[in-house]
């Protein structure tokens, strides 16, 4: 039988935005040993616009905005949203072919000519020459921003500078982790800079980026195989890490997130902010210490 101090524990949470499916998510909250982080939707808003866009060797910026948009418009990845949201005022294409290449990017034919948009990993990939670029891409990214490629015919166009906010209370959040003892982990398919900025921003102990969707899971394996009785969270949005969060000793979903995730989460935070992580052990041990 489930004590009464869970039962209350239970209550205590829903009240304040943490809902828990299950007793064993309150027994294990307060031992966690690793926490993983997803990066987009998680410690960022997951709101990401349109900064700016640089191109190369005077390419034209309009027209560049109008073919990586014209893909993008077939697209469900949140930096699709972002670009075509802000290419409103441009007549887009509709594209003859299209392909999705999951943490990479997309490709397709657009009005003849053949259009690469993704991350540089993409642009290698299709032998798009890079070498010249990449200066400016490592600049562009240290802020934190998410650079999006887009090569037409073979040859590097140019980058649009996608910024997605961190949210407020990371950092603070992610000291408070530390300071109970557990290592902070970042995951994402971004680029290394762009991610190690954030992770440096927020305080992160390690960064693991370029991971693509389907890797995630391997990522929580790794640090579940670290040393003994480890307690791995992950914390997500539902977006390309499910499985990872399915994979974790403890899974925590962010509840502004898919669907998907908060089916697939022990425990659901409401409202999107990442306090609730703390609120979430605190309870568990105020739970665990009444029981004791
Ligand atoms: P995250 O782990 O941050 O949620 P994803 O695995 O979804 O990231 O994507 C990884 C990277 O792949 C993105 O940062 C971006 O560079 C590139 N990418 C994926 N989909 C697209 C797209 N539709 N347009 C442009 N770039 C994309
Ligand atoms: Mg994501």
């Amino acid at each position: 039988a489930t004590p009464t101090a869970i039962i209350v524990g239970l209550g205590k949470g829903a009240s304040n935005g943490i809902l828990i499916k299950d007793s064993e998510s309150i027994e294990l909250a307060h031992k966690i040993s690793v926490i993983i982080f997803d990066k987009t939707g998680t410690i960022t808003e997951g709101k990401p616009s349109v900064k700016d866009i640089v191109t190369l060797n005077n390419f034209d910026k309009d027209k560049l905005l109008i073919y990586t948009a014209s893909l993008e418009k077939k697209s469900e990845h949140p930096l699709a949203k972002a670009i075509t949201d802000y290419s409103t005022n441009g007549n887009l294409f509709e594209p003859e072919t299209f392909q999705s290449l999951t943490g990479f990017g997309i490709t397709g034919i657009v009005n003849n000519k053949t259009v690469i948009v993704g991350n540089l990993n993409l642009m290698k990939e299709f032998s798009v020459a890079t070498d010249e670029a990449e200066k400016i891409f490592d600049e562009l990214s240290t802020k934190g921003n998410t650079i999006i490629c887009t090569a037409i015919e073979g040859k590097l166009a140019g980058f649009i500078i996608i910024e997605d906010k961190i949210k407020p209370e990371a950092p603070e959040v992610i000291a408070r982790l530390k300071k109970m003892n557990i290592k902070t982990v970042l995951l994402t398919g971004d680029n290394k800079s762009t991610a190690e900025n954030i992770g440096a921003v927020a305080g992160f102990d390690e960064i693991n980026a370029e991971v693509l969707p389907d890797q995630k899971v391997e990522t929580v394996k790794k640090y579940q195989s670290i040393g003994e009785s480890k307690i791995v969270a992950m914390v997500g949005d539902g977006i390309n890490d499910a499985p990872a969060l399915a994979q974790a000793d403890l899974s925590i979903a962010i509840g502004t997130g898919a669907d998907v995730a908060i089916e697939t989460a022990q425990i659901t935070l409401t409202g999107g902010k990442l306090t609730g992580v703390i609120k979430a052990i605190n309870l568990s041990k105020s739970t665990i210490k009444t029981i004791k």
